[in-house]
């Protein structure tokens, strides 16, 4: 305990067994793996080999357990929507409108008639794909504005919860986790609901 204003638990209303969430969750080392071994130490009998089969089990698993309940609030992942069609069109439509180019260039000039094939049909093929484009980059946009609004709601949301996050302690003793400032405690598993309440 070196932070001066470690806050009372409101359960047991002692601060001798918090520490902060974040420190728990985050810091490796052995700090709340003393805690258990003391305790057991003075309630278990001195017989030696229950202390030594039992007492790394009990110190290893709950305190990876209570981390893993304790991790802070995921931050949500920016998929942007993928519109491969769109991209294809785009593609069909340069390709194309190469035809139309390279069909003018090597034949109309000439009076070939199978070059005339080509540029006729590269015309339509080029109106038709570059419709199609549009018509899915629209579709795109209109995706890629419902994804911002809702990623932008999502990422409030998470810096909220992350805030309510940083604000909490943990209680050894009861077992609770608690925010000082709204005098709220929850079980560890109860954490991740009680984070995403608004
Ligand atoms: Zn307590």
């Amino acid at each position: 305990m070196n932070d001066p204003v470690t806050p009372v638990c409101p359960k047991c209303g002692l601060s001798d067994q918090v520490e902060k969430v974040s420190v728990l969750a985050t810091s490796q080392s052995n700090k709340t793996v003393e805690i258990p071994v003391q305790l057991t130490r003075k309630i278990e009998p001195v017989d030696q080999s229950t202390l030594n089969t039992e007492n790394p089990a009990i110190n290893s698993i709950p305190d990876a357990e209570l981390r893993k309940k304790l991790t802070p609030p995921k931050q949500p992942e920016s998929k942007s929507p993928i519109n491969c069609a769109g991209g294809l069109f785009m593609l069909l439509s340069t390709v194309a409108l190469t035809g139309v180019v390279a069909g003018y260039l090597a034949g109309i000039q000439r009076g070939i008639t199978q070059w005339q094939q080509i540029f006729y049909g590269s015309i339509a093929f080029s109106v038709f794909f570059i419709f199609m484009t549009i018509r899915y980059t629209r579709s795109f946009f209109k995706d890629l504005h419902a994804f911002q609004d809702k990623s932008e709601k999502e990422m409030a949301a998470w810096q909220k919860s992350m805030e309510k996050w940083d604000r909490l302690y943990y209680c050894q003793r009861d077992d609770c986790v608690f925010d000082p400032d709204q005098n709220v405690a929850v079980a560890p598993a109860d954490l991740k609901t009680y984070l995403k309440e608004p």
